[in-house]
């Protein structure tokens, strides 16, 4: 048989499949992940889709459930039941009902705020359907708390938000041996809370305490809730070259970068609220809508100078610790270091994927090194 003979078969056999095969029909999406991350105040549910869906759900009170009809897909993933048992679902079952059609059934521990919505693909990422489960008293009383910790401080002592970037749908940067940067931020924000625990004089929390997402607007309020002095956003630098090495510091600006390199990277941690699936309830950046523009100037003003003393003491302490990218900060338009009334950076702890960097940010003594100078630089910049 020819190339032209053996085409027009395969051509016949697939359009012959087509017609009478009664596998799910080709137009069909189908569902080929499942997964789910637990936060504080909500459980997040993500479907990996090979095209949009459209969907309905309803809420059942007794028992509570949250059943879910997705029209125009099928179920790629071998998973038909999904044990979740956090504090708010304990699994979810999902199944074919018919040709085209799957349910999904979200067996919940109590009611709960449902917020479904769809992500475009972008990137390496597929088309997703986001399922937010979420108990809005808990939400509540996580951002009381807060507060509390704020009204309850010392007079005299200091507050410090520590931001372990990503997390979550978004891992952040990843390493050569596949260290992910979400995890690398968390862990050093953790050594960092235990140093200062040790220390009376200043207070820190932290705005992610887990593997789950928090939209960049969200990590500003969280630190404004606790009443912070100064925030630190902690990150893991990425670069195709896999010769880039070393730790770097970053400022807001709020007219332009100051090199190419600084606006690249904000671009890539910005896109953390696309990656990560923000929702559709942004939390507001300024303070209050009503305030001053000129006060609040004079306060981003002030922000901002605050914010290039710190990362000049912080340049000083970590060239002790690690390779320096750059011997000054830079400055660019991240969002998560917009708030004009609390002094922000954002650190590049060093390059996930350079070989040499991954070992070291893997390893504890590193982590211990890296976390002691950074608590090393706020209480310099304190003094
Ligand atoms: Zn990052």
């Amino acid at each position: 048989m020819g190339t032209t003979c053996l085409k027009i078969f395969f051509l016949f056999a697939l359009f012959i499949s087509i017609i009478f095969s009664r596998s799910p029909s080709v137009s069909a999406a189908l569902i080929t992940d499942i997964r789910f991350w637990s936060a504080p105040d909500h459980t997040r549910v993500v479907l990996d889709l090979t095209d949009q869906v459209q969907y309905e759900g309803s809420s059942l009170e007794k028992p509570p459930q949250y059943h879910l009809e997705l029209k125009g897909v099928n179920l790629f993933t071998k998973k038909r039941e999904m044990q979740v048992n956090d504090p708010y679902l304990s699994k979810i079952i999902l199944s074919n009902i018919e040709k085209d059609k799957v349910k999904l059934i979200f067996h919940q521990k109590k009611p709960l705020n449902i917020n479904v919505f769809l992500l475009n693909p972008y990137l390496d990422k597929p088309p997703r359907l986001v399922i937010d489960l979420v108990d809005l008293a808990q939400e509540k009383k996580e951002e009381e708390e807060r507060q509390r910790q704020k009204e309850v401080r010392p007079k005299g002592t200091k507050t410090v938000a520590l931001d372990p970037g990503h997390g979550g749908e978004d891992p952040g940067a990843m390493g050569p041996r596949k260290t992910m940067e979400k995890d690398i931020v968390l862990t050093i924000g953790e050594k960092l809370i235990r140093q200062f625990n040790q220390n009376k004089e200043i207070q820190a929390f932290l705005t992610r305490k887990g593997d789950y997402f928090i939209p960049l607007e969200q990590r500003i309020k969280i630190a404004r809730e606790y009443g912070a002095d100064i925030f630190i956003s902690l990150h893991t630098d990425g670069s195709f070259n896999p010769q880039a090495r070393g730790s770097s510091i970053y400022c807001i600006s709020l007219s332009g970068a100051t090199d190419e390199a600084a606006r690249v990277l904000a671009d890539k941690e910005n896109m953390s609220n696309i990656l990560g699936g923000a929702s559709l309830r942004p939390a507001s950046i300024t303070k209050d809508p009503n305030l001053n523009q000129i006060l609040l100037d004079l306060m981003q003003n002030n922000s901002m100078k605050e914010s290039f003393r710190f990362a000049e003491t912080f340049l000083k302490v970590i060239k002790t610790v690690n390779h320096l990218k750059f011997p000054s900060y830079r400055q660019a338009n991240f969002i998560v270091l917009r708030a004009p009334d609390i002094p922000s950076t954002l650190v590049e702890i060093a390059y996930i994927t350079n070989n040499g960097d991954e070992r070291l940010l893997n390893q504890n003594d590193f982590q211990e090194k890296m976390a002691k100078a950074i608590f090393t630089s706020i209480k310099k910049y304190f003094q």
